[in-house]
């Protein structure tokens, strides 16, 4: 927190995201911390150095720019501390090890990122931790899954692709009472619109590769964890090395500032489009929890904030050759993996192939989309001549 201007006793979010992780007065007037480069570090003395006196001690430590970020979104999130990586999935790599070892039970949410039941069922294994995936709808019945070794439970809300709404406070009182750790990875609301911390989550992580940079423009990844888990946490941390490089983080720094107004412009954008696209005679389904026909709809109100610019829909039976001739033509929305940028998304999904705890049969493909910031109208009738192209090529085959 910066001390211009002096620190109110409640300040609110938006002042917050401006000021949190600046000292002006430390950086020559300048208003942002610089792109601190660097490995080495001297000290001034040889007792400082066989002491390791000194505010920074090495590269691979923290440099002025990573700090700036890690103290900003141990403010946000109202968390004990925050450690940076490379990447989202290096910030959930980092959390579980922190708090795993050889004989551990883990239990993951059937919906979550792909990548890291990935990382679950090939590193993890190796090193004798068991994952076991539970449906992400369980909620207090989670009670049943706690075997007397595990020790982390790893959440994610809205579910990847599919979007599931996890209880997440039902889920964390009951893995508390057996003793072990509610990892979350908030990604898809950010500490904005789901405060993780005050809802029981030990360990969250954020791909600051979305939302936090705003821009498709970079890697990053955020895990913020509270006085129980962060010293394993930072001492995990310190183990791997694995730091973000300093211009990655100055640039998330950078959205950081603008993140609550284009979160809230997503989260308009989206809803009006979800709508929309409820009332498309294609559609069968909108996979949305802030629309009311959400079955987690309630769960979303009860627990977050508001909804960010990412939702899948579920579209009426049609043949693989009108789906892409709808996706293949498409002017505005391009295809391709992440999302959070300013720029509208869509990719064809199908969790079936993967999930074990649960059934994923939706009776018609599924798409996900990022609603960006460009015109709605725009976006609308790019996707209204896609629905064209699906309807023409059916119609021609049949
Ligand atoms: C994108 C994403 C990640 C991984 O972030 P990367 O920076 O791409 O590695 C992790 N979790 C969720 C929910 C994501 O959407």
């Amino acid at each position: 927190m910066s001390k211009f201007p002096p620190k109110p006793a409640q300040i609110g979010e938006r002042t917050r995201l401006v000021h949190a992780g600046r000292e002006p007065s430390e950086q020559h007037g300048f208003v942002n911390t610089p792109i601190y480069r660097g490995s080495t570090v001297l000290y001034p003395t040889t007792d400082d150095i066989l002491n390791r006196r000194g505010r920074y001690s090495y590269g691979t430590h923290g440099t002025p720019t990573t700090e700036a970020l890690e103290s900003a979104w141990t403010e946000l999130t109202g968390a004990a501390g925050t450690v940076l990586a490379p990447s989202g999935l290096a910030a959930v790599t980092l959390a579980l090890t922190s708090c795993l070892k050889a004989g551990d039970h883990l239990l993951v949410t059937d919906s979550v990122y792909r990548p890291t039941r990935n990382f679950c069922n090939s590193f993890l294994r190796k090193f004798g931790v068991e994952t076991t995936y539970y449906d992400p709808l369980v909620g207090a019945g989670i009670k049943d899954l706690l075997r007397p070794n595990t020790t982390a439970v790893l959440t994610e809300a809205p579910g990847s692709q599919s979007f599931e709404m996890q209880d997440i406070p039902a889920i964390a009182d009951v893995v508390h009472q057996h003793g072990a750790v509610v990892i979350m990875d908030n990604t898809w609301a950010t500490p904005l619109l789901f405060p993780p911390h005050e809802r029981g989550v030990d360990i969250a992580i954020e791909a600051g590769t979305k939302y936090l940079s705003g821009g498709s423009d970079l890697l990053l990844g955020l895990v913020s964890a509270n006085e129980r888990c962060f010293k394993a946490l930072r001492a995990t941390y310190d183990a791997f090395a694995m730091c973000p490089g300093p211009e990655d983080v100055f640039l998330a720094l950078r959205g950081m500032r603008t993140m609550a107004l284009r979160l809230r412009e997503h989260e308009k954008q989206a809803l009006d489009m979800a709508r929309w696209l409820a009332n498309r005679p294609e559609v069968a389904q909108v996979l949305h929890p802030a629309l009311e026909t959400h079955p987690g709809h309630d769960i979303w109100k009860k627990d977050f904030k508001g909804s960010s610019g990412l939702f899948s829909i579920v579209l009426k039976p049609c043949s693989d050759q009108a789906l892409a001739a709808m996706l293949d033509g498409l002017g505005l929305f391009g295809m391709g993996f992440s999302w959070g940028g300013f720029e509208s998304l869509v990719i064809p999904f199908d969790c079936s192939t993967y999930r074990t705890a649960t059934q994923w049969k939706p009776g018609g493909h599924a798409l996900r989309f990022h609603i960006g910031l460009e015109d709605l109208d725009d976006l609308k009738r790019d996707l209204d001549a896609g629905f064209a192209r699906l309807r023409e090529t059916d119609a021609k085959a049949a």
